[in-house]
C-alpha cells in the first residue's frame, strides 16, 4: 500500500518487467495508474471490454471522436463502438503520449529493423498476458502509446519522428475505468528505434481506491 501523489490510495502494484505485459480485470469507476518506473519507457496499452469481447478501446476512433491526435485530460478514450472505455484522469507526466502507431510485432523487428530470428515485441506480449488470465484475443487492437514521444514534424506534411520519451521515473498517469475491462499493459520491447532511450525498462501498473 501506498500513497500516489494524486491522493488516492495503491490498493495492489504489479511490476511489468521489461519487454514484457500484464493483463488485469479492472472493475469500472476503478482508478488504474501507469507509472514509468524508471524513465523514458513506453507502455502500449489495450483495453477490452469485459462483457462484450468484440469492443475493445481504439485510437482510430478516439480520433474520429475527439478530432485530435491524442485526448485532452479528462476526455475518454473511446471503443470500437464509441462509448468511453477509459478516461485520462491525471497525469504527471509532460503528457506526451501516442495514438499512431500500431504496436511492435515481430514483423516490425523483421521489416523495419532487419532483425532476424526472434526479438521479443508488444505484440507477442499482448497476447502472452492474456494467455495468464486464462484469455485469447485473435488479433492485436492499436495501442495507445503511453510516454510514446513520437511528434508530427511541423511543414513536413505529416511526418512522424519516434524520439525518445521525455517521461522521468516516477511519472504517472491516472485512467478511470468507465466499463468493466481487461487492461493490458506493455513494456514496449524496443531497444532499435530510440524510443525507449536503447534500454528496455520496467513500469508499473497501480490500482487505486478511493481513499
Ligand atoms: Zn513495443
Amino acid at each position: 500500500m501506498g500513497i500516489a501523489p494524486d491522493g488516492f490510495v495503491v490498493a495492489e502494484s504489479i511490476l511489468v518487467p521489461a519487454q514484457s505485459g500484464k493483463a488485469i480485470r479492472v472493475r469500472s469507476g476503478t482508478l488504474v495508474s501507469v507509472v514509468d518506473n524508471e524513465g523514458a519507457q513506453v507502455g502500449d496499452l489495450f483495453a477490452i471490454s469485459e462483457d462484450e469481447p468484440e469492443e475493445y478501446l481504439s485510437p482510430s476512433h478516439t480520433r474520429q471522436m475527439h478530432r485530435r491526435l491524442f485526448p485532452h485530460l479528462g476526455e475518454p478514450l473511446v471503443t470500437n463502438r464509441l462509448r468511453p472505455i477509459l478516461t485520462r484522469v491525471a497525469d504527471t507526466s509532460p503528457g506526451i503520449h501516442d495514438m499512431m502507431f500500431a504496436a511492435c510485432a515481430p514483423a516490425t523487428y523483421r521489416v523495419k529493423f532487419g532483425v532476424e530470428g526472434w526479438h521479443p515485441s508488444c505484440e507477442e506480449n499482448f497476447h502472452l498476458a492474456l494467455k495468464e488470465l486464462g484469455l485469447e484475443f485473435g488479433r492485436i487492437p492499436d495501442p495507445v502509446n503511453v510516454f510514446q514521444n513520437s511528434p508530427v514534424l511541423e511543414g513536413t506534411g505529416g511526418n512522424l519522428e519516434l524520439r525518445t520519451a521525455i517521461s522521468a521515473a516516477g511519472d504517472r498517469i491516472v485512467f478511470r475505468a468507465e466499463m468493466d475491462l481487461i487492461f493490458v499493459l506493455t513494456a514496449c520491447s524496443s531497444d532499435i528505434a530510440p524510443t525507449n532511450g536503447g534500454k528496455c525498462k520496467s513500469l508499473l501498473i497501480e490500482v487505486e481506491q478511493r481513499t
